[in-house]
């Protein structure tokens, strides 16, 4: 393998920066020449392609969003889209690529892999839904920034004694509500892997309330519903108004925690090997401390497991 390519695909996430740096400078550490793709595979059907130097990933390690941006590219589903973006890559000499995203782009780098493009996929979403890695690359980060905000409510919840419902960002997977609903004190966790009772959600809370506990804090995933909607329900229940607040994209932005830098770092880095070292159609992860790779086929099928251990940690602590 002479030359590699970089890009990221899908929702961005905090890290994807420091992953694309790490990509580039190990592939140029290894004698590789290193080409980055603007706008993940968009950028490959239309040759939207550059070559990357030292200096161009220079002073974005601590930035996030992702300096090679990204897109949902339709396109680049057919197989036509595919076969475009092979020649594309052939045509620079590119016979390595590091996609970076979450299970779509994943998919999209098995194809590639199928058409003779040796691929890596390394996970780039807040949502920690990607199975055989303990954490996927802006994960971290995004649940500092639910933890800070969910300090901020506090504060003025217990100034006038209210209680407030979080809708945090986690379609099928509800890890961000539940690490950041954990490390918060929350009263109650809704995740999409577990069902849950509002007339108990409520009912506790009224408990709570009239035996003194003067704030109360709810963390939703959205993939259990709005937190305008269970907010409703409470009241209907309890009489008690929550308050709502739906901290959307601010939970995709901001500066990567030092975790998602190290952990992109790393994986950059240890794509690029695993590249060299000839693999293909698989995605990198840090699992149980160690750095592997597994088949993007069983990544893309598998479900990650659900940190029921963690969750009633949270039921327990949460009177
Ligand atoms: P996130 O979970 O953060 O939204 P993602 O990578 O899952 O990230 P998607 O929008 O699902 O985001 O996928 C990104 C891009 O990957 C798509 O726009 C498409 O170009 C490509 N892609 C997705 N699924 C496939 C597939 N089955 N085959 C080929 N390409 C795909």
């Amino acid at each position: 393998i002479k030359s590699i390519g970089v890009l990221t695909s899908g929702g961005d996430s905090q890290g994807m920066n420091a992953a694309v740096r790490s990509v580039v400078r190990s592939g140029l550490f290894h004698g590789l020449k290193v080409f980055g793709v603007q706008r993940g595979y968009y950028g490959l059907i239309h040759d939207d392609i550059r070559e990357m130097d030292l200096r161009s990933v220079g002073d974005i390690i601590q930035r996030g969003g992702t300096i090679l941006q990204t897109a949902r590219c339709l396109e680049f589903k057919t197989e036509e889209g595919q076969k475009l973006a092979a020649d594309n890559l052939r045509k620079h000499g590119i016979d390595g690529l590091v996609v970076i995203g979450g299970d779509g782009s994943y998919q999209g780098a098995n194809k590639l892999s199928k058409l003779g493009i040796k691929t890596m996929g390394l996970p780039g979403t807040i949502d920690n839904d990607i199975p055989y890695t303990d954490f996927t690359i802006g994960f971290d980060t995004a649940v500092s920034i639910v933890v800070d905000a969910i300090n901020k409510l506090r504060d003025t919840m217990s100034s006038h004694e209210r209680s407030s419902v979080v809708e945090v960002m986690g379609r099928h997977c509800g890890d961000i509500a539940l690490y950041a609903g954990l490390a918060s004190g929350a009263e109650a966790i809704m995740v999409p892997e577990v069902p849950f009772s509002i007339d108990e959600i409520a009912a506790r809370m009224k408990a709570n309330f009239d035996a003194g506990k003067r704030h109360s804090i709810i963390v939703v995933a959205e993939g259990v519903g709005k937190g305008e909607d269970i907010a409703k329900q409470i009241h209907e229940r309890n009489g008690m108004e929550p308050r709502v607040t739906v901290l959307g994209h601010i939970q995709r932005g901001g500066t990567p925690t030092h975790n998602d830098r190290i952990l992109a770092s790393s994986l950059g880095d240890f794509a690029v090997r695993r590249l060299i070292a000839g693999e293909s159609g698989k995605a990198c992860g840090k699992l149980n401390g160690e750095l592997v790779t597994t088949d993007i086929d069983t990544v893309v099928n598998t479900k990650k497991p659900f940190n029921t251990e963690l969750y009633e940690l949270a039921l327990r602590l949460s009177q």
